[in-house]
Parts: C-alpha cells; structure tokens; sequence
C-alpha cells in the first residue's frame, strides 16, 4: 500500500533501525519504545490486521513468531522472557494498519491489562 508507513519502511522509503529483513519479514526497532527491547515484526506483504487475514495469510503470520524467537535469541532476552503482542483495531490500540508483531523485553513485564 502506498500510503501505509510499514510498508514504506520496508522498501527503505524511510528511515527505521532494521535488526532483520529477509523475502517474508522484516523486523525493526519501534520509535517509541516501551521496554528496553521492543521491536515490530511485520510481513513484507502488506495485510491490514488480524481481521483483513485470510487462510492464505495464515504461513505469513505464523513466520513472525518464528522470526520473533531468532531475534529475542539474538537480542539476548529469550532465557529472561518476553512477551509478543498483536493489536488488532481501535480498543486494543492499532494505531498503524499494517500487521505488526510487538517483542517485549529486557524488563520484567506487567499483568495484562
Ligand atoms: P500499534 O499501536 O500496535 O499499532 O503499534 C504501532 C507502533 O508503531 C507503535 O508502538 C509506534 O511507536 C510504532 N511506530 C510508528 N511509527 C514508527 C516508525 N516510523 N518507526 C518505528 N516505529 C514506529
């Protein structure tokens, strides 16, 4: 989508802090962040959000969790923990419509609100 961030990010359009790319994700570090590690992974496809997928979408998603589990190795979070978060819409805070997987980590989290 031309309009959408996510996907100028990708194509290098604009700036970010990439920590990995490969032909199905890329994951870069989120502007604003919420613990000492957080970083987006998102699907070089561009789908809406959780409610745009299609069974079509279903391998596409389920790589940003393997993806996810390589970066918290490298980012030396995965014996401490982590946590991993998909907003979806206006009451779970979705503020760009461009599937993204939130890795948390390097503080201990709180209860889920
Ligand atoms: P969400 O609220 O789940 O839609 O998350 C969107 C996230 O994208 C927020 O945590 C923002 O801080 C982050 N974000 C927005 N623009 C950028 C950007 N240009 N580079 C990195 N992260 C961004």
């Amino acid at each position: 989508m031309s309009d959408c961030i996510f996907c100028k990010i990708i194509k290098g359009e604009i700036p970010s802090t990439k920590v990995y790319s490969d032909e199905h994700a890329t994951a870069f570090r989120d502007i604003q962040p919420a613990a000492p590690t957080h970083i987006l992974i998102v699907p070089n496809r561009h789908i809406d959000s959780i409610n745009a997928m299609t069974a079509d979408d279903e391998q596409t998603v389920g790589y940003l969790f393997s993806v996810a589990k390589k970066i918290a190795a490298q980012e030396g979070i995965a014996e401490g923990g982590y946590r991993l978060i998909i907003n979806t819409n206006a009451d779970a805070g979705q503020t760009v419509f461009h599937i993204h997987l939130h890795l948390l980590g390097g503080r201990r989290m709180g209860v889920m609100a």
